[in-house]
C-alpha cells in the first residue's frame, strides 16, 4: 500500500504523453486546455478611449471650456482641441488626441456652448491609452491554459476566432456489479440502482469531456478479462467503478492483470478510496476507483482529474489547497489512514459535513471542499488550520 503523495506522484508522471493538437473554433473552446500561447493581433483596446460619459478637454487657463463638438461611442470623427476647448464624448468613444483629460459630466456645469469644470483634472484622467489592456503582439493566454467563460469573452474582444488546442482523451466509464440496474426500472430485492457511471459522466462532462462511453460489465472473471481487454483498446482512458477490492467477487484486478495491464499501484493508504488501482497499457490509463459512490467521486476529484488535465497539458492541474480555520471540534474516526473529508468552506472557516460513508453521496451535495487530514490524526480543535482542497467548478 502507498501513501497519498506517491500515487499522486505516479499518476502525474504517468499522464504526459505529447498529446494530438487541433484547431477549433474560439466559441467550442470551454474547458479546452490551449496547446499554444494565443498572442493580441491588435491593442485593445484599439485607440485611446474614453472611460466616462462627459467632456474631454485640453487642460486651459480657466475652469471654462468651450464645448467644439460631440463624440459617440462607434463615432470615426475627430476634433482638434485647442487649450480651453472641449468635446462632449461619451463612454467607448475615442478620445482626439489633442485632448489631456475626460471630466464625467456629473461634475460638470453646462451653460449652451460652455461648460465649467467643478472638479480638479489630471492628465489622462478617464482615459484608457490605447494598448492598456494588452499590446499587439503579445500573449494574451498562455500554453496549458484550460479556457474559462472569462477567456472566451477576452479573446473574443481581441477579434480571436479560432484556438489551437489540445485533443481530449476519449475515455470509457466501465461499471461492474451483479448488483446494478438501470434507474427507471422496479427495483427487485437484492438489487441498487446503478449511479456511478451518470455521475462520473456528469462530471466529465463539467470539465469538458462530453464523449464518454459507459460500459457495463456482471461479475464474472471471462467477460470482465474480456470487455476490458477490447475496451483499453479502444480507449485513451479506462475509468472502472467496483470490484478492485478483495472480495471473491472483485475480479477487475485479477483481470487487468491477466489482460497484460502494467499496474502501477494497487491500495493508496487512505480513507475512502483504499482499493484504488492505477495501471497502464501502452499508452492506455487504466483507473479502478471504489465501487462505493462518494469514495469513487473522491478519487476521481484527487487522482482523476489532475491527470486528465496533465494529459491535456493543462499548466494547474492539481486541485488548489488552502490552508483553513476549523468551525469546529472534530473526533477523527479511523486516522490510522490519511483521510479526505467532504467539507464546506463558510464565512470564516471549513466545516467538516456529517454523513462521511463512502457509500453515501448526500455530503458532497452540501460539499465545495475536501479537508485532507494526514494519517495519524486525532482530535482536531475549533480553530485548528487543516489543509482545504478546493473541488473544481
Ligand atoms: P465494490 O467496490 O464492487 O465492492 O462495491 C462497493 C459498493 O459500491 C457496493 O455496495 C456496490 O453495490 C456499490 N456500487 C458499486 N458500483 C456501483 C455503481 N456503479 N453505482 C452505485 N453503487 C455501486
Ligand atoms: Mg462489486
Amino acid at each position: 500500500m502507498i501513501t497519498i503523495e506517491k500515487a499522486l506522484e505516479l499518476v502525474l508522471l504517468h499522464s504526459s504523453k505529447g498529446v494530438k493538437t487541433k484547431e477549433i473554433s474560439l466559441s467550442d473552446g470551454l474547458e479546452y486546455v490551449l496547446a499554444s500561447d494565443v498572442c493580441s493581433e491588435i491593442d485593445m483596446p484599439p485607440f485611446r478611449q474614453s472611460a466616462m460619459d462627459g467632456y474631454a478637454v485640453r487642460i486651459g487657463e480657466t475652469n471654462r471650456y468651450k464645448v467644439i463638438g460631440e463624440i459617440q461611442a462607434g463615432d470615426n470623427s475627430t476634433f482638434l482641441l485647442n487649450k480651453g476647448d472641449a468635446v462632449r464624448i461619451f463612454t467607448g468613444a475615442p478620445v482626439p488626441d489633442t485632448a489631456d483629460a475626460v471630466m464625467m459630466q456629473e461634475k460638470v456645469n453646462i451653460e449652451g456652448d460652455t461648460v465649467t469644470i467643478e472638479a480638479p483634472l489630471k492628465i489622462m484622467m478617464n482615459i484608457r491609452p490605447k494598448g492598456e489592456q494588452i499590446k499587439k503582439g503579445t500573449i494574451a493566454l498562455p500554453k496549458g491554459t484550460s479556457v474559462k467563460a472569462a477567456h472566451i469573452g477576452f479573446l473574443t474582444g481581441l477579434g480571436i476566432t479560432t484556438l489551437q488546442v489540445a485533443e481530449k482523451p476519449t475515455i470509457a466509464v466501465v461499471v461492474t456489479g451483479n448488483e446494478l440496474i438501470q434507474a427507471g426500472q422496479e427495483l427487485p430485492f437484492g438489487k441498487i440502482y446503478e449511479s456511478n457511471s451518470a455521475m462520473l459522466v456528469a462530471t466529465l462532462k463539467e470539465f469538458g469531456y462530453c464523449n464518454v462511453q459507459v460500459i457495463s460489465i456482471k461479475d464474472d472473471y471471462g467477460s470482465t478479462k474480456k470487455i476490458l481487454a477490447t475496451t483499453i483498446e479502444n480507449f485513451d482512458v479506462v475509468i472502472v467503478t467496483g470490484g478492485v477490492s478483495v472480495g471473491d467477487y472483485d475480479f477487475v484486478g485479477k483481470a487487468l492483470n491477466a489482460i497484460g495491464v502494467d499496474e502501477i499501484f494497487h491500495k493508496v493508504k487512505q480513507k475512502p478510496g483504499k482499493p484504488l488501482f492505477f495501471g497502464k497499457k501502452e499508452e492506455t490509463a487504466i483507473f479502478g476507483l471504489p465501487g462505493n459512490p462518494a469514495a469513487a467521486l473522491t478519487c476521481f476529484y484527487v487522482y482523476v482529474y489532475p491527470f486528465l488535465k496533465k494529459y491535456e497539458g493543462a499548466e494547474d492541474a492539481h486541485l488548489l489547497t488552502i490552508s483553513q480555520p476549523l468551525l469546529h471540534h472534530y473526533t477523527v474516526i479511523g486516522g490510522d489512514r490519511a483521510q479526505f473529508l467532504k467539507a464546506k468552506i463558510q464565512g470564516d472557516g471549513v466545516g467538516i459535513l456529517g454523513a462521511q460513508s463512502s457509500a453515501m453521496l448526500s455530503a458532497f451535495g452540501t460539499a465545495n471542499a475536501l479537508v485532507f487530514l494526514p494519517e495519524n490524526s486525532t482530535e482536531l480543535l475549533k480553530g485548528e488550520i487543516v489543509k482545504t482542497m478546493l473541488l473544481p467548478n
